[in-house]
């Protein structure tokens, strides 16, 4: 059997960036980008205001000054006509020709009928004050964003600054979730006695729409190798990853690795020694698509999709860093099989640290001691016991 960190390198082996696609603005923020951000103009592109005041002539001391009109955020720039006047000015307005200073409003008077502005006694303002100069913070031309980055708000705002209605990035995978198992009923439907509520696949679906991967489809076949074969090899055509669940064990209906030979997809490893998720597939089809198959028990099969599933989405997406999150163990453990072991965590702060208190499940189907977990931390095959303050990596489920 191999190991976890020899079924991530083979896993990488076969992932590649998707191609790109170019889209609204409205719709990128989640996705990298894939092209860099160029400054269509200086920033500022002109010598900003920053207050609502008044535009003056710098001089000492300072005069009562004649009013000449008012100039807003969005007028051209204005001309101050000499030391004697001032203009009326609102913050994100230009500087006017022959201006050099502003004067906040709260620091003078405004004489209505004269037009005459009167500053407080003894205010000196400093020369050049308030003036958010052009192409201070950067020059037209500027690279504002590399490839790669992950759009979120701020670089919203940096891509609609340059002047971008559309940007170009990575496309994100189209995935197919197929729940197999003739036990299975989707909740809402009648149940009998023997039968097993459906929940991996609706779990799959929002771990990877909290993820942000929304192109998803669901999917339930029974255990039955010809229409898993007819369903499995439409959905591959479609598809650039197909995540199954259940079936790839030992049992007599455990039909997935061979319907999956039979239609092509190459075998790259089965079974990690790990638990949960023993049992887990994977391979790639003719066409490239990636197939997962995960062991059905409901805690196996959302461990396995967040330690090898979905790194395997991000990648594909764009993302080129590992997942490098720790956390400290909060309390002593044991786990003797030489396994790795994924240990659902409940995680606390203290001292700056992360602190995973376990929750351990009793089995790989108790999946109800998953809940208000925050995800596993991975505990090595090589040691028995594990301490107290120890440092392990911390996998996250994917949460709004
Ligand atoms: P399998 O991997 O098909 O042998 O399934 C292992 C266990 O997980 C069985 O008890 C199944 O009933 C259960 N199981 C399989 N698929 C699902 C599913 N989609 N939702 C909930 N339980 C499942
Ligand atoms: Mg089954």
């Amino acid at each position: 059997m191999i190991s976890v960190a020899e079924a991530c390198d083979i896993i990488a082996g076969h992932v590649a960036t998707l191609d790109t696609i170019t889209l609204p603005l409205a719709d990128v923020a989640g996705y990298l980008l894939a092209e860099p951000i160029i400054a269509e103009r200086d920033q500022p592109p002109f010598d900003r205001v920053t207050m609502d005041g008044a535009a003056i002539r710098w001089q000492t001391p300072l005069p009562a000054l004649t009013s000449q009109g008012s100039q807003f955020a969005g007028d051209p720039a204005g001309t101050l006509q000499d030391g004697a006047h001032a203009i009326e000015i609102m913050t994100g307005a230009v500087l006017p020709d022959g201006a050099d200073t502003i004067v906040p409003v709260e620091r003078y008077t405004l004489d209505t009928e004269q037009r005459q502005l009167r500053f407080e006694p003894d205010y000196a303002p400093e020369r050049g004050q308030f003036i958010h100069r052009r192409a201070s913070d950067h020059s037209a031309g500027t690279t504002l964003l590399e490839p790669g980055m992950r759009i979120t708000a701020a670089e919203i705002a940096i891509i609609a600054s340059a002047g971008r209605a559309s940007v170009s990035v990575y496309r994100k995978p189209r995935v197919a979730v197929v729940a197999t198992g003739n036990e299975l009923v989707a909740a809402g439907a009648p149940i009998a006695a023997h039968q097993i509520r459906l929940s991996n696949a609706p779990a799959l679906i929002s771990a990877m729409q909290l993820a942000g991967f929304q192109d998803t489809s669901q999917h339930h076949l029974p255990d039955e190798p010809g229409v898993l074969e007819a369903r499995i090899g439409q959905l591959l055509e479609s598809h650039d990853v197909l995540m199954l669940s259940g079936g790839v064990s030992r049992g007599k209906a455990d039909h997935v690795p061979d319907v999956l030979a039979r239609l092509g997809v190459e075998k790259q490893l089965h079974r990690i020694a790990q638990r949960p998720g023993k049992p887990m597939w994977f391979g790639v089809a003719r066409n490239g698509a990636l197939v997962f198959g995960l062991p059905g028990n409901p805690v196996s099969t959302l461990c396995c999709f967040r330690r090898y599933v979905l790194p395997t989405l991000q990648r594909l997406a764009g993302r080129t860093y590992p997942d490098a999150d720790h956390a400290v163990l909060g309390a002593d453990h044991e786990f003797k099989p030489a396994l790795t072991q994924f240990l659902a965590v409940r995680l606390q702060r203290e001292n700056d640290a992360w602190i995973a208190m376990p929750c351990p499940t009793n089995t790989s189907g108790d999946f109800t001691a998953l809940a208000a977990t925050d995800g596993f931390i991975e505990l090595p095959a090589t040691a028995q016991t594990f301490a107290r303050g120890e440092t392990f990596a911390l996998y996250r489920w994917p949460a709004r």
